[in-house]
């Protein structure tokens, strides 16, 4: 990390001497919130719960982040590698959690996989779900791969002048669809469609874009849930839920293609009354809800 490249950004930043990347990730692992989670997919929360690790600071700048309390200002607590390998022990062994869901990890994939090594020693090992906007870099996937049991990975646009008006990512989709081929290759993917107001296009676009270059049986979740936060109050048309019809028009197509692996939320999960909002949770250990 001296010359960080971990995300496409490829900042360069000399993390190991007191630098922060363009993520604002510095030189220790830094939290948020960790616990169990029974909102992911149904496989992810079998037994015990998703044992998720929300991690401080992100790649993406997504002006309608749900997250933007630590996602965009960083909240949250420096853990150095053996209290991130406590956190995971608690998350295995006291919450029996069925996995350690890693959310957006990449900016502290190496102290991950030093935390996780010390775990391993005292065999305590659970699958590692690799949870992210899909802006990642093949090559870190690759150096990283035993954190990656399960790909979680978003497609969110398929226009990079989206990409870089919605979330600051240039590059997003040539990175996100390359990612994406790579977790059908290498791990248990699921890919998530959020609809995004005004991008239901884009979505299909990328479902099209699965179906032909991918498989249409790999696993899609398609999502209704979008809900205005932080920047997005004031952009339009991010602030805005999702229309029925837009929706509709992604969920249609997904039938279309012949996805038949997944999950399509109702409608009724663009209700903002239903949101999950994470600006209203607290940091610590805590179940997620
Ligand atoms: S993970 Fe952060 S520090 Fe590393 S290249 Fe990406 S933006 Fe820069």
């Amino acid at each position: 990390m001296n010359a960080c490249s971990l995300c496409p950004r490829k900042c360069g930043a000399d993390r190991t001497h007191g630098a922060h990347g363009y993520c604002g990730a510095g030189a220790t692992p830094r939290l948020f919130r960790w616990g169990p989670h029974f909102g992911e997919e149904p496989p992810l929360v079998e037994n015990g719960g998703s044992g998720c690790v929300f991690f401080s600071r992100c790649t993406m700048k997504c002006l309608y982040c749900q997250n933007s309390p630590w996602s965009w200002r960083g909240e949250g607590v420096d853990k150095a590698v053996p209290e991130l390998a406590e956190i995971l022990r608690e998350l295995a062994v006291k919450d029996g959690c069925a996995n350690w869901n890693l959310v957006s990890p990449t900016p502290y994939l190496p102290f991950i996989r030093e935390a996780a090594a010390t775990l391993r020693k005292d065999g305590v090992k659970l699958p590692f779900v690799w949870n992210s906007s899909g802006y990642e870099r093949v090559e870190t996937l690759e150096e990283y791969r035993e954190l990656c049991d399960w790909a979680l990975f978003d497609l969110r646009y398929a226009n990079d002048a989206s990409a870089v008006r919605a979330s600051g990512a240039p590059g997003y989709v040539a990175a996100a669809r390359a990612a994406v081929k790579w977790a059908a290759e290498n791990a248990k993917p699921i890919v998530r469609i959020l609809v995004l107001p005004g991008l239901a296009d884009e979505a299909i676009e990328n479902l099209a874009w699965l179906a032909t270059e991918v498989s249409n049986e790999i696993p899609v979740s398609v999502m209704a849930q979008y809900t205005p936060a932080y920047k997005a109050l004031e952009t339009p048309p991010f602030n805005r839920t999702v229309s029925r019809e837009e929706y509709e028009s992604v969920t249609e197509a997904a039938a279309d293609f012949g996805f038949e692996n997944g999950w399509i939320q109702d409608y009724a999960a663009a209700d903002p009354k239903l949101a999950f909002l994470g600006e209203n949770m607290t940091d610590g250990h805590g179940s997620v809800s």
